[in-house]
């Protein structure tokens, strides 16, 4: 097969614009409301009635609403938050933004989520909260993190960054702890280009996010600041986007199942491979397919093989992407070995997920992921 070098490249992710973004975005800025303006709040009702959650608070990105998550509940130096080990570092880096002190929990091996488990080994009285991170789409075991964090008696602050109306138990992924977090990045469900969401159901902590997310402002009383406060703001125009997507969510959610299903049909039993798993508790909208390679090999080896595989996969024009380092292999976060999060990191990659990807594209994915290594 000589034709592979002028086959199309496929990217790992591709934001899907229907064209309702351009006209409210053309909206925005001919309204000359380019920073605030009514789009914000109308982005933050929609998500809040489709999520079916009271509170939506649109802030500047997925990474600024962790932040503000963790400061409305008041967290800071000499407290401790779990976050897991295999995970995408923003939670991480918030909680040491904040002075506050990560514990590391280790993750399941069969949904590669926050292992509820670990919430009785690493809190001790310093612990207010824990960061369930919803990975690939996945939603990690919120009846088990929940009873556990009660017992603790901390606080559920869900990433669902990666889960944007994924559902566990008929509740979606970011309003069923106490607060949850949306990334709108251009590599996410529902992009705004930079932007993200905090939901909640508690109407006070709403209010002070909303204070903070300001300089500490409350509308009504010009230059009268309250706390201390920042700004975590989402614009009009990056809101505007946002009611675009929205107005096509039927559309997304109904690609990325059928790109789940064909995936998995392609997937499922392929010698060498296992796909993360999803509880029967799970409505998952897919963010990434991902897969491990499972092997007897120590994680060296493993690694190797993984990154080998993506290298011929790239050669094919299929973009792929390692899985996260475990927290314990970056330099910055002092975090100790966690067996399962270290052999995930050196085996998962992700494979390309958008809207868009065609029966056809996964083929030639499902082909590429396969062909030895030795006949490249
Ligand atoms: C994308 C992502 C974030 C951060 O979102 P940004 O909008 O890029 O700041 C946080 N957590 C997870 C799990 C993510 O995938």
């Amino acid at each position: 097969m000589n034709n592979m070098g002028q086959r199309r490249s496929i990217p790992w992710a591709q934001p899907k614009l229907y064209g309702s973004e351009e006209t409210f975005l053309i909206d925005a800025l001919r309204s000359s409301w380019i920073s605030g303006g009514p789009y914000i709040a109308r982005l933050e009702q929609t998500v809040a009635e489709r999520m079916e959650v009271n509170h939506a608070v649109a802030v500047s990105n997925g990474t600024t609403a962790i932040e503000l998550a963790l400061r409305c509940l008041g967290i800071g130096p000499g407290e401790e938050v779990i976050v897991p080990g295999f995970t995408f570092v923003a939670a991480a880096n918030m909680v040491l933004s904040l002075g506050a002190t990560p514990l590391y929990a280790d993750v399941t091996p069969d949904t590669w989520l926050l292992d509820p488990q670990e919430i009785h080994r690493l809190a001790t009285v310093r612990t207010k909260a824990v960061i369930p991170v919803h990975l690939y789409g996945n939603v990690a075991d919120m009846d088990l993190i929940g009873a556990a964090a009660a017992e603790h008696g901390l606080t559920v602050v869900e990433d669902a960054a990666e889960a944007a109306f994924s559902q566990y138990r008929h509740a979606y992924a970011g309003t069923i702890g106490r607060l949850g977090t949306l990334s709108f990045h251009a590599a996410k469900t529902i992009t705004t280009g930079e932007g993200g969401m905090v939901l909640t159901n508690d109407p006070a902590l709403a209010d002070t996010m909303r204070v903070l997310r300001d300089h500490g402002r409350r509308a009504g009383r010009r230059y009268w600041h309250d706390v201390v406060g920042y700004n975590y703001r989402l614009t009009n125009l990056q809101a505007a986007m946002g009611c675009g997507q929205l107005m096509n969510l039927g559309a997304i959610l109904e690609e990325r199942k059928r790109i789940h299903a064909f995936y998995r049909r392609l997937l499922t039993g392929v010698p060498g491979l296992d796909l993360q798993c999803f509880k029967p508790t799970v409505d998952p909208v897919l963010w990434a397919m991902t897969v491990r390679l499972n092997s007897n090999e120590d994680n060296d080896i493993l690694r190797r093989q993984r990154d080998t595989v993506m290298k011929g996969m790239a050669e094919d024009g299929i973009e792929t992407r390692p899985g996260f380092y475990a927290l314990s292999l970056l330099p910055p976060y002092d975090c100790p070995d966690l067996p399962v999060a270290s052999r995930l990191s050196a085996s998962v990659l992700s494979l390309p997920t958008y809207v868009g990807l065609t029966d056809e594209d996964m083929h030639r994915i499902w082909g590429s992921l396969q062909s030895p290594q030795g006949s490249r």
